[in-house]
């Protein structure tokens, strides 16, 4: 509960809940606008624990990095990126594979692998130059209520809390979404008994920029790309054996992985420190309230099957930022029903594409019935050596196919 002592309040325009990469994402489109913006992250930039910028490596598609040249960012983020040229789908035990290349669409790469903890150090000293953004860290919104044409959030930072008001506040907080909770918004919820778990590895040959994703009989399988020659593995397994692969020696781990993976890359010599992540579908029944926008994992929180969870919430910032920027053109106010209820419809129809393609996904891979077999043999087939379906594909995962921001055509938001 929020008291009268805690009255005298800061005024944001718009108050930031969680500087992890979709919220760091938004404060940076909507700086250089007149607008005073707050990011409130509970965990340091830079520290062990921090949950967004952690061990993980990213698959940033090709309209990813078109809407972060809009924000000015690329330049950072490419010089610690490695490209993806290629993408190689297949099924190990099964016939069929599907290749989608990026020079036969003309783009120079299909998108881009970069290392989370390395996208933190970008946003970290964004965050800290950025004209008109407060980054309040380490420090946690721990209660939000409406006010007079305002919301109003309690912080809590270290020993004191401070009381601030904002005409819009978006909820940036991951997949357990306190704002989300606070505003009286539902979720559906689906558990998928599956893990990931994820190590950067070195194999004996060069990956070439190939990104290769093998579903397996225990659930789907990735090498992505990374610098120097090392890649990135995302591989999903049954959570109750989770915790026996993790612990596995170096040895054990490499064979055990080798015998899913097959001899693509020649053996497989290395392995890093590994880390898991439990895994579900979370989605929020809507993405707006009075004053208050949710967007990246606290709207939707994916399977990482398809790399797409990051770009989706980049795809929100993109629009939120749009539909804030010409609300304030108009004179309007930034964080009226009208103004959310834009963003909610834009976002509606790419949501729902990319949860239901995902969602499909890992159910189709993830069952060796033998018709859902024949059927996905097929589909890695078809899709092979149809080119309008291959293209339709890669444009999809590209976060080429809609509408696409301002941000992603080199325009400010
Ligand atoms: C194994 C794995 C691999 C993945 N690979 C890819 C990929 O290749 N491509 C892709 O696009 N996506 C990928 N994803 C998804 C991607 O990691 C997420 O979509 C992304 O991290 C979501 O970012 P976010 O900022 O919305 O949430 P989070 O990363 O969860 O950040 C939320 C932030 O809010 C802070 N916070 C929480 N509560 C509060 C509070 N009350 N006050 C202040 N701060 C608070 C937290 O400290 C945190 O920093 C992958 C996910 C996993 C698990």
């Amino acid at each position: 509960m929020i008291t009268a002592a805690d009255r005298a309040a800061d005024d944001f325009d718009v108050l930031i809940v969680g500087g992890g990469m979709v919220g760091a994402s938004l404060a940076c489109a909507l700086a250089h606008r007149p607008l005073r913006i707050g990011v409130v992250e509970s965990v340091s930039f830079g520290a062990a624990a921090q949950p967004s910028y952690d061990d993980r490596s990213i698959a940033l598609a090709y309209g990813t990095r078109r809407i972060f040249e809009g924000m000015g960012l690329w330049r950072e983020i490419a010089a610690a990126a490695a490209p993806i040229e290629r993408i190689h789908v297949s099924d190990r035990g099964h016939f069929g594979a599907t290749r989608l290349r990026a020079d036969t669409c003309g783009f120079e790469a299909l998108g881009y692998v970069v290392e989370s903890r390395a996208l933190g150090r970008v946003f970290a000293a964004a965050l800290t130059a950025l004209p008109g953004v407060e980054l309040i860290s380490p420090a946690r919104v721990a209660a939000i209520e409406p006010a007079a044409e305002r919301l109003r959030a309690r912080i809590e930072q270290g020993a004191g809390t401070r009381t601030v008001t904002a005409r819009l506040v978006v909820g940036a907080d991951g997949a357990e979404s306190s704002v989300r909770r606070w505003s009286g918004i539902g979720v559906q919820r689906a558990e998928y008994g599956q893990s990931a778990l994820i190590a950067n590895l070195t194999p004996e040959y060069p990956h070439r920029n190939v990104a290769y994703e093998r579903f397996t009989d225990s659930g789907p399988l990735a090498l992505l790309p990374m610098t120097d020659e090392r890649c990135a593995l995302v591989w999903t397994v049954r959570t109750e054996q989770c915790a026996a692969i993790q612990s596995l020696d170096d040895d054990a781990f490499l064979a055990r992985l080798q015998g899913r993976f097959g001899g693509r890359l020649g053996r497989l010599l290395r392995v890093g420190a590994r880390a898991s992540y439990p895994l579900a579908l979370v989605r929020a029944r809507r993405y707006t309230a009075p004053r208050l926008a949710l967007i990246g994992n606290a709207a939707h929180t994916l399977h990482p099957i398809a790399g797409q969870g990051f770009n989706l919430g980049l795809r929100d910032v993109a629009a939120l930022a749009e539909v804030v920027c010409d609300a304030l053109a108009a004179g309007r106010d930034i964080g009226a029903g009208d103004v959310l209820a834009r963003y909610e419809q834009w976002r509606r129809r790419d949501q729902e594409h990319v949860l239901r393609a995902t969602d499909g996904l890992v159910r189709l891979f993830s069952n060796d019935r033998a018709p859902l077999v024949l059927a996905r043999t097929a589909g890695l087939l078809l899709v092979d050596l149809l080119p309008p379906a291959k293209r339709a594909l890669m444009r999809r995962a590209m976060g080429l196919a809609g509408r696409q921001p301002r941000l992603a055509r080199g325009l400010p938001p």
